[in-house]
């Protein structure tokens, strides 16, 4: 099999890059940050992502792998190339196409024969007919004329679990018409392939619908039990043991039922942003999807509320611990994470903070630049140092099991926000503690 290019080297082109030359393939991975590239070739990985530098570096020394700027010289090595550029929300909550469109664009130039063209972006239905549309303007403009295939390839990856998840996945969506296509993608992913994964192959319009009604429904579902958590909350009922009994209903499930402090990060709130809009744009609305954004936008504020609450007197002029700014643990991703909106709506309310992240404090520093008294603390114990509370916002395993002893002594005030339900209220009271959960 010829090479595979993948475009795109972030969370989700360089674990593609990184799996498929693990597979045995050889892969190279292209992106226009040099910086990136750079520091890839030698060995140093851009995003916290367990067991990746490992396979990064074992695929660098068999050659199987390799990281260019040179697009061009890529796609001319290549007969598969995959596009993972990002798709951000713009300001209407539509995705912007412009990375995915101007790789489309470079790919055509620098053609020299039959390409598959495999999107692995979250896109918008219709994308994948863009993309043909603009590979053939720029092969015509140039006056050549070479045969390609584009395909629909959505990602189903979580980050934290990446790997397993790009290896062990539940389903591999292949959205194509070419038979051609459909044939190399299966040698792509001969491994799973052979291993049984389960392939669905469909046109490229469903591939693509697949992707977003995937992750809406997770969303959904979240907001579901952050609703049912909130009414628990007023009426003496406990949503975990709720959770627990209707996930046992195999028709509903056990997963995504942890009532929390709202969906974040680099997917669920842009792709159901995108969704919706989709649904306004084809006249056909989204209105479960809609709502659940508004539900979880009103989460966040929720927790904050509940925080507000807990002090009698208000908050200003108070101090509080944050432990936890990525959006889930595993990673050092704060796109669109609940902590950047809690501690902002704390901050207008005359909140100060320690924080700690295990994975986020570079990304947080940045992130959360010009919040007014803020510090980056060293490990969880020293953020909640001299603090009137602490507040979990990321379930990080090192979180889950705290010297509650050094953690009263530490606190100068004894208030628990666990916005994760990771401890036992009664427990927790029994200790002293005044505590508060979601739901519970
Ligand atoms: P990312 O922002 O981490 O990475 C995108 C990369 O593309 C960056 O390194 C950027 O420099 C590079 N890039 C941009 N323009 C380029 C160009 N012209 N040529 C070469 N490189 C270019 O994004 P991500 O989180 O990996 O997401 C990529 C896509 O995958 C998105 O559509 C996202 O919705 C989807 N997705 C993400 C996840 C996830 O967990 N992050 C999971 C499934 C799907």
């Amino acid at each position: 099999m010829q090479k595979i290019a993948v475009v795109g080297t972030g969370y989700v082109g360089l674990v593609t890059g990184t799996c498929l030359s693990d597979f045995g393939l050889e892969t190279i991975c292209v992106d226009i940050d040099e910086t990136k590239i750079k520091r890839l070739k030698e060995g140093h990985i851009p995003i916290y992502e367990p067991g990746l530098e490992e396979m990064v570096t074992r695929n660098i020394q068999y050659r199987r792998l390799e990281f260019t700027t040179d697009i061009q010289s890529a796609v001319e090595q290549a007969e598969v190339i995959f596009i993972a550029v990002g798709t951000p929300a713009r300001e209407d909550g539509s995705a912007d196409l412009k990375y995915v469109l101007t790789v489309a664009e470079q790919i055509a130039r620098s053609m020299n024969g039959y390409k598959v063209i495999v999107n692995k972006s979250t896109v918008p239905v219709g994308t994948g007919q863009k993309v043909k549309e603009v590979v053939q303007q720029v092969l015509d403009e140039t006056g050549k004329s070479f045969e390609f295939d584009v395909v629909s390839n959505p990602e189903f990856l979580r980050e934290g679990n990446a790997l397993h998840d790009f290896t062990h996945p539940d389903k591999v969506v292949v959205g194509t018409e070419s038979q051609r296509a459909k044939d190399i993608m299966k040698q792509v992913y001969r491994v799973l392939y052979l291993n049984e994964t389960p392939f669905i192959f469909t046109n490229i319009e469903t591939a693509e619908m697949i992707k977003y009604a995937n992750n809406a429904f997770l969303a959904v579902k979240i907001s579901f039990i952050n609703e049912i958590a909130n009414l628990c909350e007023k009426v003496g009922a406990n949503v975990q043991q709720l959770a627990q009994a209707i996930g046992k209903d195999g028709r509903i499930g056990s997963k995504f039922l942890h009532a929390g402090p709202g969906y974040g990060g680099s997917c669920f709130p842009k792709d159901t942003l995108a969704l919706a809009h989709i649904g306004q744009a084809y006249d056909s609305p989204m209105r479960l999807v809609e709502t659940t954004i508004e539900v979880n936008e009103r989460q966040k504020l929720n927790m904050v509320e509940k925080i507000e609450t807990a002090y009698e007197g208000g908050l200003a002029g108070r101090k509080l611990a944050i432990l936890g700014l990525t959006f889930k643990p595993k990673t050092d991703d704060m796109r669109d994470a609940p902590s950047l909106t809690i501690i902002r709506e704390l901050e207008k309310r005359g909140v100060s903070f320690r924080v700690y992240d295990p994975a986020g404090m570079e990304e947080g520093r940045w992130r959360l630049e010009g919040v007014r008294g803020i510090e980056f603390c060293t490990d969880e114990y020293s953020a909640m140092e001299g603090c009137d509370g602490v507040v979990i916002v990321t379930e990080w395993h090192q979180f889950r099991n705290l010297d509650l002893k050094r953690v009263q002594e530490l606190l100068v005030s004894p208030n628990f926000f666990d916005l994760r339900n990771i401890y036992d209220k009664a427990e927790m009271a029994n200790q002293g503690f005044a505590y508060y959960g979601v739901g519970v």
